[in-house]
């Protein structure tokens, strides 16, 4: 590489890092130390294959994948042999892979998911050529019962697959679990497979005290959470966790063939270093932020609010500049900061400064 090439690389580095510095409207956690791992670079690790009966090579990091895969299904209330799961490339992968399962187990089923599920659950059922049908949020973007109980009923003689958030992207609502069950038992519609889109939320609510019920104990039949979001990893990663059968059902596969093995040692990483007592209070501090940032924004008369489990602050949408430097979520007239580990307090204090200084309010 000619010297030329090394300050590209240089001045990307230290652009990227500047970045991060104002990145606080995103669910991705900045604040992680991984350099222990920095051998696994040199060499070709690949995960290829099921990580519970290996695959054709020996170069993998399987044996600490299967570890990640049962600290993940604690964590969503499962004994680890009742369920299968893998480290995927991200809450995407998950979901399209939990909806391939359903597909699986009822190719006649129709599939429900909200206004405000993200855009990866619409893209799936597309690439999987299943039904689906979009179902009104509530403002607070939760999915709208009494629209999916029409659309069921619309639907009684076909299987029902529900994709439920934990957390949706934009707001951080999460479906009433216990509700939707209520509605498919009064519809006797027994045929059903649930999918939980749990990107973020699943490593926020299993840390909260009385978190609405979202796991394998609500009745779920797979469960997608994303990696690079709460816990924070150089590279986009996630997990998926089905009951065993359905993962039988086809063959225990995998979407990719060759498959990252250094993600699944850097979420063993994180779990090592922090168990569930320091994600406990990693997520109470996220929640203390939060906090702080509602208090700021509404002495800037920003309208604040949030989710009483998420760290989703929303507010009224800020200029235009305002928004970009802080790589903040806008949708229509509102926009998203999420309290993310490494946002601190002193973040909060800048970025309230320039709303202040620039107006509040659409401009
Ligand atoms: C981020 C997100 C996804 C997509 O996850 P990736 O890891 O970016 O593929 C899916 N669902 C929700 C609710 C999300 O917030």
């Amino acid at each position: 590489m000619n010297s030329n090439d090394a300050a590209r690389l240089d001045a990307l580095f230290a652009r990227l890092r500047r970045e991060v510095d104002t990145y606080i409207g995103y669910p991705v956690n900045c604040a992680f130390d991984y350099s222990l791992l920095l051998r696994f670079l040199t060499l070709p690790v690949n995960n290829i294959g099921d990580p519970f009966s290996g695959g054709p090579t020996r170069v993998n990091t399987h044996e600490f994948e299967r570890e990640v895969v049962a600290d993940f299904a604690r964590l969503a209330g499962a004994a680890p042999d009742e369920v299968w799961g893998y480290v995927t490339g991200g809450g995407s992968e998950g979901n399209l892979y939990g909806l391939m399962l359903a597909r699986g187990a009822f190719p006649e089923g129709v599939a429900y998911y909200s206004a405000d599920s993200h855009s990866s659950v619409a893209k799936a059922l597309r690439l999987l050529r299943v039904d689906g049908t979009e179902v009104r949020s509530q403002v607070d973007g939760a999915v709208d019962l009494d629209d999916l109980r029409g659309r069921l009923g619309e639907n009684r003689d076909r299987p029902a697959i529900i994709v439920a958030n934990v957390g949706t992207t934009m707001k951080g609502a999460v479906d009433d679990l216990p509700g939707i069950h209520a509605i498919l038992d009064e519809l006797a519609i027994s045929r059903r497979f649930l999918h939980a889109d749990a990107a973020l939320g699943g490593m926020v609510l299993p840390f909260i005290d009385d978190a609405p019920p979202w796991d394998f104990r609500a009745g779920l039949d797979s469960l997608a959470i994303s990696g690079h979001k709460l816990i924070g990893t150089p590279v986009p990663c996630g997990v998926v966790l089905t009951r065993r059968g359905h993962a039988e059902r086809v063959g225990r596969l995998t979407i990719p063939g060759s498959r990252d093995g250094i993600a699944p040692l850097i979420l063993w990483h994180a779990w090592r270093t922090h168990g569930v007592d320091g994600f406990r209070r990693i997520v109470r501090g996220c929640f203390a932020v939060a906090d702080y940032a509602v208090e700021c924004l509404r002495a800037a008369g920003a309208n604040p609010w949030r989710h009483r489990h998420s760290l989703a602050v929303i507010f009224d949408r800020p200029p235009a500049a305002v928004a970009r430097k802080w790589q903040l979520g806008v949708q229509g007239n509102i926009a998203r900061l999420v309290a993310m580990p490494h946002v601190t307090r002193e973040h909060i204090d800048r970025f309230v400064a320039e709303l202040t200084t620039h107006g509040s309010h659409l401009v």
